[in-house]
C-alpha cells in the first residue's frame, strides 16, 4: 500500500508559472489589465474560435453564456443530468427551467433522441456537456439546434483540447465554456472562459461580467467620462493575476494532456481484461482530452457494493472519487419537483462509477499503485 494519499486530480505548477504571477503583482494592474486580453486572445487562437472571454469561474461563464442566449422566466434548457450542478444551476440562475434529457450508455454524454424527445414549444437551448473530456454527439445536437432554432452552450468543462472530427472543442457550437478550477486541465485558481464566433454574443459577455456597464456610447457624447448601465450585469471578471497563470497554464496544456493519454493507455491495457469492471470507451469521432478516467462496476459479478469498493481503495491511500450524483437528486432540485427515474441510464450509471486518479502531476508508479489497488480489490470482492 502506498505511504501517501494520491487525490484524483490536482494542478501542476512550476516557477515559470509561480513567476508570472510575481510579474503581474510588480506591475501596474492587478485587474482589468493587459493580462486579461492576452489570455484570451491566447485561448481563442488554441481552439481556433474568433472570441475567448474570461469570467471569475466556469459556473460565472456559464451565467453569461445562458444571459447572451437571452434565457429567461419559464423558458426550457435541455441539459444533462450526468454533470456537475454548475451545468444547469445557470438556466436556474435566469430564471429558466432546466429539463434534464438522460444519457448514452456508451459515452455518458447526452443523448441526442432523448433531447428530441423533451423539446417543446418554449425550449430555448440546448446544454450539452462533454463528459470525461470525450466531446458529446455535436453534429447531431447541431442539426437539433438549427431544426428548432436553439442556442448550443456546450459545457466543456472537461474538454479543454479535445477535439471533435478533427475540430477543437471551442469552435463548434454558438458558445463554449471551460473552467479553469484546480482539477481541471489548466488552472488559473478560479476563473472560466466562453468562447464564441459570434459577435453579439461576445459584446454581451463583455458587458454582462462587468455590472452591465459600457463605454461604448461615450464617443458621441460631450462628458468624456461617461458611461452607463444597461442591463442588470455582475462583477464576473478574472483578476490579471488569475489571466497570467492562466496563460503560463495555456503554454503547457499539450504536455499535460499528452501525460493524460499516457497514462490512460496504461490504465486501459491494465484493466480492459477485468471482467468486473468496464473502462471507458472513446468514440472513433472524437480525440478525448481525457479529465476523468472512470471505471464502471459490474456488480452482478462483486460479492460487495461500490460504496464497499470505493471505501476499501480509499484505505489503501487511492483517493477514487465518485462523477455525479444525478443533477436532479440534490435536495434542492427534489424540492423544486424533479422526480427520480426520469433519466433512468445516468441513475444506473451512477450507482456503478468509480472515478480512478489521473492528472499530470502524477508519476507512472501513481498509476501502477492505482492499478494494483484495483486488482487486490477485485480480486477481494470478486464472485468468482
Ligand atoms: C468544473 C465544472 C463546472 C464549473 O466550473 P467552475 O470553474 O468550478 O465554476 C461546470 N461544469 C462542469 C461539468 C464542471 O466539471
Amino acid at each position: 500500500m502506498r505511504d501517501s494519499y494520491l487525490p484524483y486530480g490536482r494542478q501542476l505548477i512550476d516557477q515559470l508559472d509561480v513567476q508570472a504571477v510575481i510579474d503581474v503583482l510588480k506591475s501596474d494592474y492587478l485587474t482589468t489589465g493587459p493580462s486579461i486580453s492576452k489570455f484570451e486572445e491566447a485561448l481563442a487562437e488554441y481552439v481556433g474560435a474568433k472570441y475567448a472571454v474570461s469570467f471569475s469561474s466556469g459556473t460565472a461563464a456559464l451565467h453569461g453564456a445562458c444571459f447572451a442566449a437571452g434565457i429567461n422566466e419559464g423558458d426550457e434548457v435541455i441539459t444533462s443530468p450526468m454533470t456537475f450542478a454548475a451545468s444547469s444551476n445557470c438556466i436556474l440562475y435566469q430564471n429558466g427551467k432546466p429539463i434534464f434529457a438522460d444519457i448514452d450508455n456508451k459515452t455518458y454524454n447526452i443523448s441526442p433522441r432523448e433531447i428530441e424527445k423533451n423539446i417543446t414549444s418554449r425550449t430555448k437551448a440546448i446544454i450539452p456537456v462533454d463528459f470525461t473530456g470525450q466531446p458529446a454527439d455535436l453534429d447531431a445536437i447541431k442539426d437539433i439546434a438549427t431544426k428548432h432554432n436553439l442556442v448550443v452552450i456546450e459545457d466543456a468543462a472537461h474538454a479543454l483540447g479535445a477535439k471533435y472530427k478533427g475540430q477543437f472543442v471551442g469552435s463548434i457550437s454558438d458558445m463554449t465554456m471551460f473552467s479553469f478550477h484546480p482539477v481541471k486541465h489548466i488552472t488559473s485558481g478560479e476563473g472560466g472562459a466562453i468562447t464564441t464566433n459570434n459577435k453579439e454574443y461576445y459584446d454581451k459577455l463583455i458587458q454582462f461580467r462587468s455590472h452591465g456597464i459600457t463605454r461604448e456610447i461615450a464617443q458621441n457624447r460631450l462628458e468624456p467620462w461617461y458611461y452607463e448601465m444597461q442591463f442588470l450585469g455582475y462583477n464576473y471578471r478574472m483578476t490579471d493575476i488569475q489571466a497570467a497563470l492562466g496563460y503560463s497554464q495555456l503554454e503547457k496544456l499539450d504536455v499535460f494532456i499528452q501525460l493524460r493519454k499516457k497514462y490512460v493507455e496504461i490504465y486501459n491495457k491494465e484493466l480492459k481484461n477485468i471482467n468486473e469492471i468496464s473502462i471507458p470507451i472513446e468514440m472513433n469521432e472524437v480525440d478525448s482530452s481525457w479529465h476523468l478516467y472512470i471505471i464502471r462496476l459490474n456488480l452482478s459479478k462483486l460479492s460487495s457494493s461500490r460504496r464497499k469498493i470505493y471505501t476499501e481503495l480509499q484505505k489503501l491511500n487511492i483517493g477514487v472519487n465518485v462523477h455525479y450524483i444525478p443533477v436532479y437528486w440534490h435536495p434542492y432540485y427534489q424540492q423544486l419537483g424533479y422526480k427520480k427515474g426520469i433519466c433512468p441510464i445516468a441513475e444506473q450509471v451512477y450507482e456503478e462509477f468509480i472515478t480512478l486518479p489521473l492528472f499530470p502531476a502524477m508519476t507512472e508508479k501513481d498509476v501502477y499503485d492505482v492499478i494494483d489497488a484495483v486488482k487486490v480489490t477485485i480480486t477481494k470482492f470478486s464472485r468468482r
